[in-house]
């Protein structure tokens, strides 16, 4: 099976999320945009979720879902290809 990254706004189950609808603003990727602009996107994303008040439900969703989370999660940074690439660096170098 393959795994299906999820975004938190894919969750109905964290109520009250100050995310909601204000999507693409915590997905990790963009696709062409430059990374200073990310992490400026990030940041203010971070920001939100530190006032959010569904920070502690979204925390433990974000625990329980691992590796399929993607994007910022409690202000936390679920990176798909940051793990894909750690991953392939570790068989590259056994
Ligand atoms: S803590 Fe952040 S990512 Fe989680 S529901 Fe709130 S705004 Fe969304």
């Amino acid at each position: 099976m393959i795994p299906i990254p999820l975004r938190v706004d894919d969750l109905p189950a964290v109520p009250g999320a100050a995310c909601a609808g204000r999507q693409p603003l915590w997905d990790d990727h963009i696709h062409g945009e430059p990374d200073d602009q990310r992490e400026a996107r990030h940041h203010r994303a971070r920001a939100i979720c530190s006032r959010c008040p569904a920070l502690e439900n979204c925390r433990s969703a974000a625990a329980v879902l691992d590796r399929f989370a993607t994007g910022i999660w409690a202000g936390e940074l679920h990176d798909p290809h940051a793990r894909r690439k750690s991953a392939d660096h570790t068989r590259a170098a056994s």
